[in-house]
């Protein structure tokens, strides 16, 4: 059986991810999203709430699973018993870290490898950062995340007192 983890921090998730989500999942047997737990990130969504956006926009996907971590990816690996990562690959500007990375997690534990999916054309400039600043200043994020996301996005900037020029 083959099981895999796509890490990440989906603060939130974005059809960018959603869309490396449902092909992976066609390819692997398990995927194992990995949410990571890094507060020193000051993300703005917590770990729980990024995990509960996740599973509300994967239910239809019956191999993949939400688990949040923290530390390092392969602890996690080892602790999933999951010698596979999956990770986007959107240009040339994500291109230096992720292998720096994959390498670095080569280095470390010798079973674990990395596999990359290209973006699809349609999601290529996509990044959870450019949402967060569209939603930062009220702006229409319906065409990059899914509907559950843009309501959590609409109340979380409600409570930072931005309100939504759209609706
Ligand atoms: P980001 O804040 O850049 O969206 P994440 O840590 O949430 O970053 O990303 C997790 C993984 O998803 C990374 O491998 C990243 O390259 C990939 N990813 C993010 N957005 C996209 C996208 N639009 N298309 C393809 N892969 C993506």
């Amino acid at each position: 059986m083959l099981r895999a983890i796509y890490p990440g921090s989906f603060d939130p998730v974005t059809y960018g991810h959603l869309d490396i989500i449902r092909r992976s999942c066609k390819i692997v047997d398990e995927l194992v999203v990995g949410v990571l737990n890094n507060n020193a990130k000051m993300p703005l969504f917590s770990v729980e709430e990024r995990v509960k956006m996740l599973q509300e926009v994967t239910k239809d996907l019956k191999n993949v699973k939400i688990v949040p971590f923290h530390g390092l990816l392969i602890d996690f690996a080892r602790e999933m018993d999951a010698y596979v990562v999956i990770r986007g690959l959107r240009a040339i500007t994500d291109f230096e870290y992720e292998l720096q990375m994959s390498q670095t997690n080569h280095k470390l534990e010798p079973d674990l490898e990395t596999m990359f999916l290209t973006t699809s054309i349609e999601y290529s400039y996509l990044s959870s950062t450019t949402v967060r600043e569209i939603a930062t200043y009220g702006g229409d994020v319906s065409q990059f995340v899914p509907e559950e996301v843009r309501i959590a996005l609409k109340e979380k900037m409600k409570t930072k007192g931005v309100y939504n020029k759209y609706e």
